[in-house]
This record gives C-alpha cells, sequence and structure tokens, in this order.
C-alpha cells in the first residue's frame, strides 16, 4: 500500500488529466478560431471580481472544476490584443502554434540559465539568426529577455560599465565624480527612463532632445547637447535611439546617429521593441544601418505574434556584455563537460539565474513562418496604417496629428474647434464610447500638447476592412456626441 510520504502532486489516474488536456486543448483553438465573433473587450462584472477576493485554497480541488471556473470567469475577459480590430497599445496577437509551443516548454520546465541541455542550443541559434538578420558582428552576443523593457535595462547597464571602465559592479556610480548624461528624444519610451532609475543613475540623467516634424530626433540638437553637457563636465554614457517610437512609430535616423556616437565616442543603443522588424519589410530603408548599433533591444511578442513573454538585447562586445553580469560562485561554477558544462550560460548576460525556455517558442514560430510570411504581416500592417490614414483624412471632422511613418496612425476628431481643452474632452469621450461599444479599440496619447487618438497596428489577423469598420464607428459615435 502506498504510504503518505509517497505521495506526489502527480495524477494517481493519469487518464483523467489526460482527457482533461484534450478538451482544453480543443476549447482553446475553438477560442481562437472564434475570436472575431466576440468583442474586443467587456467590462468585469463586479460579481466576477468578487471571485478574485476569496482566501488561499487550503485543500484540494478537483482540475474539472476549476477549468469551469476559468471558461466562466477568465477566459471571457481578456485585453482584446488577440482580437483582429485591437490597435491600442503595441500589443502583438499570438498564434495558434504557439499555444502549443508554449505547452511543450512547460512539459520539458527546463531552467535555460546554463547547463548542458537542449535549450541552450535552441537559444544560441535564435540569437544567432537574430545577428544575422540585423547584420549584427559574428563575436556579438544576445539573450531572450522577458522584453523590451529588460532589453532596454541590459542595454543601458552595459552602456554605462563602458562608458565608466573602472569596476562599477564593486564600486557603484559613486565612482564616478561627474554627472552623467543619457540622450534620446522626447519621443523614448518610458522603459528607459526606468532603466535609468533603476541603473542607479536617476532620471535627471535623461537629457531629452527634440524632433523634427516626422518625430524623429533632431540630430543637430542632439549634437549640441551633448558638446554642451561635455564643456559643462558631463559624462556622456549613452545615445538611445527610437526604432518605431511608441508614440508615432517614427524612426530615427540611425546613420546620424552612429556619427555623433563615433564622434563623442558615445554608446549607440537602439530601441526596436516593434520597429526593428521593419528590417523585413518595404521599407526597410529606414532602419538599414540597426546592425551599426552597440547594442539594440527589441520584442518576439509584438510584431513576431510569439506568445507573451518575450524579447531580445543583442550587444556588439561580448565581453562588455558578459563582465557586466556574470557571477558564478562555487555552486554554478561550470566542471567542463556532462551536465553541468555546457559552453554559453545565459545566466551570465542577464539578471535571471531560473530562465523559462522562451527560446522554444521563438524557434517554433520562426520556423513555421519563415521571416518570408512575416515580412507579409508587417507589410499589410503598414499599408492598413496608409489606408486608415487615408480614411481620416476624407473626413471633414477629422484630422491627423502625425505622419504616418509606420505601423501607427495618430488622429482626433475636430469639428472645427479651436481649444485644446474642449478638443480632448471631446476625444475622450469618443475614447469611453468606443471601449463600452467593444466592436474596436483604439488608444490614445498626446504630441506636443494635442490630445489625440492612436492605433499602432501589430495585428496579423486585421484584414482592410476591419478599418472601415474602425472608420465607420468612429462616425457613428460622433454623430451621437454632437447630440
Ligand atoms: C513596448 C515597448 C517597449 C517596452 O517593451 P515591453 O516588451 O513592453 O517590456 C519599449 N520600447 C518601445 C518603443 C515599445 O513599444
Amino acid at each position: 500500500m502506498a504510504q503518505d510520504n509517497d505521495k506526489t502532486l502527480d495524477p494517481k489516474d493519469w487518464t483523467e488529466i489526460q482527457s482533461l488536456g484534450h478538451k482544453i486543448l480543443d476549447d482553446m483553438i475553438d477560442y481562437l478560431q472564434t475570436v472575431r465573433e466576440r468583442k474586443v473587450w467587456q467590462a468585469i462584472p463586479e460579481h466576477v471580481k468578487a471571485i478574485f477576493e476569496s482566501s488561499i485554497p487550503k485543500f484540494p480541488v478537483d482540475e474539472g472544476i476549476i477549468y469551469q471556473e476559468v471558461k466562466e470567469f477568465i477566459l471571457p475577459y481578456p485585453q482584446g490584443n488577440i482580437h483582429p480590430r485591437f490597435w491600442g497599445w503595441v500589443n502583438g496577437t499570438g498564434t495558434p502554434f504557439g499555444i502549443l509551443a508554449e505547452m511543450i516548454m512547460s512539459t520539458m520546465n527546463v531552467n535555460s540559465g546554463g547547463r548542458e541541455h537542449v535549450s541552450n542550443y535552441v537559444e544560441r541559434q535564435v540569437i544567432e539568426w537574430m545577428k544575422d538578420l540585423f547584420g549584427f558582428p559574428q563575436q556579438s552576443s544576445g539573450i531572450l529577455t522577458a522584453g523590451c523593457s529588460v532589453s532596454n535595462f541590459i542595454g543601458i547597464i552595459v552602456a554605462r560599465n563602458n562608458a565608466l571602465g573602472y569596476d562599477v559592479r564593486k564600486i557603484g556610480i559613486q565612482g564616478h565624480k561627474k554627472p552623467l548624461r543619457l540622450y534620446g528624444s522626447n519621443q523614448m519610451h518610458s522603459s528607459i527612463q526606468k532603466a535609468l532609475e533603476l541603473a542607479g543613475i536617476g532620471s535627471d540623467a535623461i537629457n531629452y532632445v527634440p524632433t523634427n516634424d516626422d518625430f524623429s530626433i533632431d540630430t543637430k540638437l542632439l549634437r549640441e547637447a551633448i558638446q554642451h553637457d561635455i564643456e559643462l563636465g558631463c559624462t556622456p554614457i549613452c545615445v538611445v535611439g527610437n526604432i518605431g517610437s511608441v508614440n508615432t512609430g517614427s524612426v530615427d535616423n540611425i546613420s546620424e546617429l552612429r556619427k555623433i556616437c563615433d564622434e563623442f565616442n558615445i554608446w549607440l543603443h537602439l530601441d526596436g521593441a516593434f520597429g526593428a522588424f521593419l528590417r523585413l519589410s518595404d521599407k526597410s530603408e529606414l532602419v538599414e544601418e540597426i546592425g551599426s548599433a552597440d547594442s539594440l533591444a527589441f520584442d518576439f511578442h509584438k510584431w513576431m505574434h510569439v506568445q507573451y513573454d518575450v524579447g531580445c538585447v543583442l550587444v556588439r562586445d561580448e565581453n562588455i556584455h558578459r563582465s557586466s553580469f556574470s557571477l558564478r560562485p562555487s555552486y554554478l561554477a561550470s566542471i567542463g563537460s556532462g551536465l553541468a558544462g555546457g559552453g554559453v550560460w545565459f545566466s551570465e548576460y542577464g539578471m535571471q539565474l531560473s530562465r523559462a525556455f522562451r527560446a522554444l517558442k521563438v524557434w517554433m514560430l520562426l520556423r513555421a513562418n519563415g521571416i518570408n510570411r512575416y515580412a507579409e504581416m508587417i507589410n499589410k500592417n503598414l499599408r492598413q496604417a496608409e489606408y486608415f490614414a487615408s480614411l481620416v483624412e476624407k473626413q471633414e471632422n477629422c484630422e491627423l496629428l502625425a505622419p504616418v511613418i509606420s505601423n501607427v496612425v495618430c488622429f482626433r476628431h475636430n469639428p472645427g474647434v479651436d481649444d485644446e481643452n474642449e478638443l480632448e474632452d471631446l476625444n475622450k469621450k469618443i475614447l469611453a464610447a468606443m471601449y463600452d461599444n467593444g466592436r474596436v479599440v483604439t488608444s490614445y496619447t498626446s504630441l506636443r500638447g494635442k490630445y489625440c487618438l492612436r492605433i499602432a497596428i501589430t495585428n496579423h489577423r486585421s484584414t482592410m476592412k476591419d478599418f472601415d469598420i474602425l472608420a465607420a464607428e468612429l462616425q457613428n459615435i460622433i454623430k451621437h456626441i454632437d447630440k
């Protein structure tokens, strides 16, 4: 007879979990297939919110019952980003094969921090593919991350250590007596600010540079800002280039940034969260020089539609990358061969020691689609942005607020009003009605003091017709509001 201490968390009867597994898998594929029939988003009722206020469970609950609860209380209330008419914020859409990839990942449940097992080889191949795609040199390094915020953070840390030149890990930034400076346009993503805060440098170190009409960084003002700071005795650590800025999808002039960084010997970090993959598109000339960066951060969970979460950072100088993060006490030392060996340990290139096998889903998805199919999807989104912008321009009561550079359109309703506050109120009302209806989802931002609505199209499920629906919905709501 089985003793108490022979108990595990595995089931006694594996056939039961297997049939539940089959049922869930079928349901999930159905859920994805029928996503268009549902609302993009709907409010969570109070009685559902109350479910998530219960105390910690003490005793086992049948898995079948838990799954019923998931169906009733969780699956109906998603963010909406897998829906074909979701263009709020820059969110990826995922794919059905990605569901299967995650299932395999979680079955193997390996720790991809290091040692000799196959996940390291898969991740190394993904990194090699990315170096190749973006034109990074052979000897550069890289790591998969939980997303571009982490990738940006790694880039900033390496740039900081490179600029300071002494043992920053031991002495900290106190070892440097001069104020540090980081440069980027006023369109830079907030994750850069966060990175500076976490790096102990502080957000005051950011010198925000104004932008041109197309919202790309004004490189003349950038050069002047650097020169001025150096005269004041500051130490520049990094220039950050926006490759697809979050607000407008603008792209900074990479070759100009490279020139300036070479001139002053400053690290060039590029934030290409989604825009890096313009490399695959008909607009690849925008990012031709992307491989000249010292570090490049980007996401797979946005425009490459790999399930959340997975990003990547590439670093031109492997030594400075590794020396910024490597820490191998005796219990983590390699013993050459066997399980405890294993060449590159990814835990030496980032913060995490225990890491998910994210590389598997990237590897499987890249192979399943090939970069050619991704190119088609990205080109489609670029055309859709142009198409929707043309629909906005046709409406007398609407206006565009920024040129369409890539996949983002900034627009608003303007019935011929000058007052910015009034326009903001009006467009906020439109947003509220839009979320209420749940037929389309856009987001909002503010450009040079002007409030606007914004679509960021990173959605392989959207069709051209979906943008007609958006335009019609907009006019419908405006009609009701103007009454
Ligand atoms: C999304 C985004 C980030 C942050 O990436 P996460 O994956 O959300 O952490 C950084 N920069 C830009 C331009 C982004 O669009």
